[in-house]
């Protein structure tokens, strides 16, 4: 049976903005799942939130959150597989743990499984889709098992389709030493520490191709530029960081200014990685 509870959008995400969830789901099992997705018309999905802007108001389209039931890694030789709200954190500690190599360009990156897969989230020049073996997801049709050259992924787009719960996936990983998994790691943690602190979703925009967006807003002269409760870092131009309880409406007029002055000076067209919902 699944019942639904109202939740703080604030709270489920990372920028720390927003109004209520009127309906948040959280099915435990993939019949419960299955069962949630035939009785609902429209709804979207919620991982760790790290990529995510709800609006100030009520969001009354129903949301799903996987349970603890999809929170599961377990591996066969030089493949793990893992569900889909395993933390990224809690799948690179099981592969130090069983010193499993592959995966290390995660670390750092906040959020689950499921929505790294959806964002094929990384560095500028790795995703996690480089090393899904199978990714498996369920719609109202039920569930689906892809290899990954039948997912159209690109740069920050795992290439699922819109109405796709993604419910886990069989990573391609190599056995290894736990020092070496863990230095690995240590390099991107490293490098992701001179990223900007405070609440914030990560990259706002992506990069426009042969360009960064940081680079654009920098120059575009909007470093410390704030609107209400947010403003854009001094440290990295492409990270709105909300430091005095901001409302979605004050991350989501920068976001609007961000474009449009980025548009006049360069005609580029930004487009966000983060998604809003309205
Ligand atoms: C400080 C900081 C640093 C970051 N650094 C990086 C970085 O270096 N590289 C990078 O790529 N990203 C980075 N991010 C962005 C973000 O952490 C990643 O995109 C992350 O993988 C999102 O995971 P999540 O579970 O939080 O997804 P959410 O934010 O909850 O969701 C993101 C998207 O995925 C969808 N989704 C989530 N779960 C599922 C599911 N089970 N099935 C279907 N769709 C789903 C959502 O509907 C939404 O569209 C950073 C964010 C922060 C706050």
């Amino acid at each position: 049976m699944n019942e639904s509870r109202i939740a703080s959008a604030s709270e489920m995400t990372t920028m720390h903005c927003g109004g209520a969830i009127a309906r948040l789901f959280e099915p435990e099992t993939k019949d419960q799942l299955k069962l949630l997705l035939s009785s609902l018309d429209s709804f979207l999905v919620i991982g760790g939130g790290s990529n995510m802007i709800f609006s100030d108001g009520t969001t009354k389209v129903p949301v799903i959150r996987l349970g603890n039931g999809f929170n599961t890694v377990e591996h066969q030789e030089d493949i793990i597989t893992v569900g889909a709200s395993v933390s990224t954190s809690g799948l690179l500690n099981y592969c130090v743990r069983n010193a499993l190599t592959g995966l290390e360009f995660l670390a750092g990156i906040p959020g689950t499984i499921g929505g790294a897969l959806f964002m094929n989230a990384g560095t500028p020049g790795k995703g996690i889709m480089d090393a899904v073996l199978v990714a498996e997801f369920m719609d109202r049709e039920g569930l689906h098992s892809l290899a990954r050259k039948e997912l159209p992924y690109s740069y920050r787009n795992g290439g699922f389709p819109a109405d796709a719960v993604i419910t886990g996936a069989r990573l391609d990983v190599h056995k290894s030493t736990p020092e070496e998994v863990r230095s690995a790691m240590e390099s991107f943690i490293v490098r992701r520490r001179s990223q900007p602190k405070g609440h914030s979703c990560g990259s706002v925009f992506k990069n426009p191709e042969g360009a960064a967006a940081g680079y654009l807003i920098e120059k575009a002269g909007l470093k410390g530029y704030r609107i209400g409760g947010a403003f854009v870092s001094d440290v990295h131009a492409n990270f709105i960081i909300n430091d005095r309880d901001a409302t979605a409406a004050d991350v989501q007029s920068l976001i609007r200014m961000i474009k449009e002055r980025v548009k006049e000076q360069f005609g580029i067209e930004l487009q966000e990685e983060v998604r809003i919902v309205d």
